[in-house]
């Protein structure tokens, strides 16, 4: 396997020579005809990827146009330039100490390798956002495909190999392994031409590629997103004035797509009171009322019943789904456990991801107990806030808290659906990923793949375009503290 990996990237580490010359406009060019190339094959792409992951047709329909748009927002992007950050501080050779002209901007880091995820066989798989955020910035990409949609992700990579010849890119911008094992992504991970990972699964594979890459004589980042509970606070006035609406609303975010979303909302959390009885029978019923179908794969489904079965029989937890390793393994029933805050703050067990349908709704007796439940809390990806004006107003402290606590923040809605989109931050701190500062959703989620330098002291013909004093890109640089699309 060492020799396989070895020669890939060696190829990767020649194709990123060559791509990493190649204009933002071309590399926009290059990513339109993914796009397009992925809609030639869409039928095909939905009908495997339907047998092999169990997901609904009209899921995996809506799935493909998030990820050409994916691809076409990056390309839009990169076609404009001003993502590179340009900034220029001109020379003041009379100062004293004599200024030197610096100048910055963002540029690609090297070959990277990217794992793809079972949840999102398009969007966060083989030509998903990380492949698609990688080759805006100008780095080749080696993609691993994840072993429960390997006839997808080959499908998905013809439709990339296409478009490399349509635009002439180097035949190694990317590559693809389809080998299902572990040692493969190990080798991958370690190899000293590898520059940095892409990951979205669970905690354990993303800790265990983390490790892989600090054991490196040159350790790199691994971007992994890998569990998140997403705390959902219940607040008293918003419970009683849309109780019933909103146990609807979350018993559909809570078993959407099985509950096999990161985002799903696992932590409910409120204050003791009627209006919460109320909304707690109602949510369990609802629950009971949706229409079931498999789990992604057999593996997923096992974890599942084994994380819910942990959680559901620790002391203090009160649940119907203690009964789940009796029920039908491929379809779980959607649940609800519940505990009181005490129980939750002190059990540890109680605040790790049960990835799939299924939610902990944690009985507070005031807002201290809130608070502390809160801050028990490791990183996530999301918190939401079921709130009325008034409820804002009054619990200043949980907003703040909440804010501290995951990369995004809502406000009454569900946190199911990630919206791609410059502002989007899909990130959050450990163990929701590994560093706060990076998303895998949106724009942003280019930085991962690019470094900053700073060129000292170079003649205007030696730069980059995008630092020349021309300004031949007409991109929106800092210029000496200021923001201008101007020349020098
Ligand atoms: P996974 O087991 O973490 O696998 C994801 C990828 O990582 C696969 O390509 C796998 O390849 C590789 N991998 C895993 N462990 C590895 C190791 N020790 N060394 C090298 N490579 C390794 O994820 P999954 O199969 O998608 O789902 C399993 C669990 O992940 C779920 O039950 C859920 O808890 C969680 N999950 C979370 C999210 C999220 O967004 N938070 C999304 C999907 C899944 P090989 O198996 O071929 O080595």
């Amino acid at each position: 396997m060492s020799q396989i990996i070895s020669t890939v990237m060696q190829q990767a580490q020649e194709a990123f020579e060559h791509y990493r010359q190649v204009s933002g406009k071309n590399r926009a060019i290059f990513l339109e005809t993914i796009a397009e190339e992925i809609e030639g094959l869409k039928d095909s792409l939905v009908a495997i990827a339907h047998q092999e992951t169990n997901l609904p047709l009209p899921r995996l329909q809506g799935e493909i146009g998030r990820t050409t748009g994916q691809l076409r927002m990056f390309a839009r992007l990169i076609a404009e330039g001003s993502w590179v950050e340009a900034c220029i501080d001109t020379a003041k050779p009379n100062r004293v100490p004599p200024k030197p002209d610096t100048r910055k901007m963002l540029v690609p880091i090297g070959p990277v390798a990217i794992f793809g995820a079972s949840n999102f066989p398009f969007a966060f798989s083989t030509a998903g956002g990380d492949t698609a955020s990688a080759l805006a910035a100008g780095v080749s990409v080696v993609i691993k495909a994840h072993p429960a949609h390997p006839e997808t992700s080959a499908l998905m990579f013809s439709a990339m190999e296409k478009a490399i010849v349509r635009c002439q890119m180097h035949p190694f911008t990317i590559q693809h392994l389809n080998d299902a094992s572990n040692e493969t992504g190990k080798a991958l991970v370690m190899h000293p031409l590898t520059t940095a990972v892409g990951f979205t699964g669970s905690q354990a594979g993303g800790k265990a590629l983390k490790a892989y890459a600090d054991q490196r004589e040159v350790p790199i980042p691994v971007f992994a997103e890998m569990s998140s509970i997403n705390p959902v606070v219940l607040f008293p006035e918003s419970l009683n004035q849309t109780n019933t609406t909103l146990a609807k609303t979350l018993a559909g975010s809570i078993s959407l797509g099985m509950g096999q979303f990161c985002t799903k909302p696992g932590l409910l959390l409120a204050i003791d009171s009627p209006a919460l009885s109320t909304f707690s029978e109602t949510l369990e019923h609802e629950l009971t009322q949706v229409a079931l179908h498999p789990m992604l794969h057999t593996g997923i489904a096992k974890a599942f019943d084994k994380a819910r079965y942990t959680i559901t029989s620790q002391a203090g937890v009160a649940s119907e789904a203690s009964l789940a390793v009796v029920e039908d393994l491929e379809k779980p029933t959607p649940s609800l456990a519940k505990v009181s805050a005490k129980d939750f703050i002190e059990n540890p067990l109680l605040h790790e991801e049960a990835f799939g349908p299924f939610a902990l709704l944690v009985i507070c007796q005031d807002v201290q107990e809130l608070s502390q439940a809160l801050k028990a809390l490791g990183g996530q990806l999301t918190t939401t806030l079921m709130a009325t004006e008034q409820d804002v107003e009054n619990y200043p402290e949980i907003l703040s808290l909440q804010c501290s606590l995951a990369g995004r923040v809502i406000l009454n809605a569900a946190p199911t659906g990630v919206e791609v989109a410059a502002s989007m931050v899909h990130g959050g701190a450990y163990p929701s990923t590994f560093d706060a500062r990076y998303t895998s959703v949106g724009t942003s989620a280019i930085k991962r793949w690019v470094r900053p330098i700073c060129l000292q002291g170079f003649k205007d013909w030696m730069l980059p375009e995008e630092l020349k004093d021309g300004n031949p890109l007409k991109i929106w640089r800092l210029v000496n503290d200021t923001f201008t699309n101007e020349t020098i």
